[in-house]
């Protein structure tokens, strides 16, 4: 099979990545809205041929399915299926390998990457599609308030608040009643699944665009609600998520009223690669460790 490169465009006219008007591709700034390389050197159409999230909801789909099937076949016999509502389980030993976070990976055996890691592995296979469905709804709606940089960083950081809250929470906090405790151990994207939750929501009030906010909110409140009622959920990384892309969208590089620039690219790709080293570190790392 022959794998073409992409070809750079010389001639014609593009969207503007940040204003999202026509620009001449070979215009130096947008005369919209100044913002310089307005076709990003010819090459915004191939990029956003790969959707409107250039491409990052893909990713997530296919790293978190990849992983969640090296994580079922590191360990076939650890596999489980306890319940019609837990199937196809990992073993624990299998997502400790690949890079679950939680206060005893960061705080025990010093694999403080984990933060990054474990949004990207999944402990069954409703967490699994559930998770990806949740990022599939709500990417689309934080790439128009936000742009497909912020998107991704979005999910980054708060992948990072969520890991960072259950795990310090569980160390730390320890007068808690069992229920309330934090992760000691904690896989899955949900944490990034409520910080674009989060980001949404101060969309939603920033822009005055009070639909979004409630339609958000009202997520949040069903799906804190529905836990309650259901074990093993990680509430602290949840909270973490949620605080994370909300706070983010205050400082002013993330403000959902400021346009997208080419610096969010940049902080995006830097967030992609930082992410992937992540989830090569833990395998790497965790087969050379004795983990009980
Ligand atoms: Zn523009």
């Amino acid at each position: 099979m022959k794998f073409k490169l992409p070809q750079r465009q010389t001639t014609g006219a593009v969207v503007c990545f940040s204003c999202q008007k026509i620009v001449a591709v070979d215009q130096d700034k947008c005369c919209h809205c100044g913002q310089p390389h307005p076709g990003l050197w010819g090459y915004s159409r191939p990029i956003r041929r790969l959707g409107a999230d250039f491409g990052f909801i893909k990713i997530v789909s296919v790293g978190c399915i990849g992983l969640y099937i090296a994580t079922l076949l590191f360990d076939l016999p650890g596999v489980r299926s306890e319940s019609a509502f837990k199937l196809l389980a990992p073993s624990s030993y299998s997502l400790a390998i690949f890079g679950s976070t939680g206060s005893i990976p960061l705080f025990v055996w010093g694999r403080w990457w984990t933060v990054f890691s474990a949004a990207w592995l999944h402990g069954d296979l409703w967490h699994l599609g559930f998770n990806l469905a949740w990022l599939h709804y709500l990417s689309p709606m934080v790439t128009a308030g936000y742009g497909a940089g912020r998107l991704v960083s979005i999910y980054a950081f708060t992948t990072l608040t969520s890991s960072l809250l259950t795990s310090c929470v569980a160390q730390y906090w320890l007068t808690l009643p069992a229920f309330f405790q934090g992760a000691r151990f904690s896989v899955g994207a949900s944490g990034g699944v409520f910080g674009l939750l989060g980001a949404l929501l101060l969309y939603g009030q920033l822009s005055g665009r009070q639909q979004i906010f409630r339609q958000a909110l009202t997520l949040v409140v069903i799906t804190f609600v529905l836990s309650a009622f259901v074990g093993n959920v990680d509430n602290w990384g949840h909270l973490g998520g949620l605080i994370g892309g909300y706070l983010i969208g205050w400082t002013p590089w993330f403000n959902p009223n400021q346009p997208q620039r080419l610096y969010h690219l940049g902080i995006a790709t830097g967030a992609l690669v930082l992410m992937a080293i992540s989830i090569i570190a833990s395998p790497l790392h965790g087969l050379f460790l004795q983990i009980d």
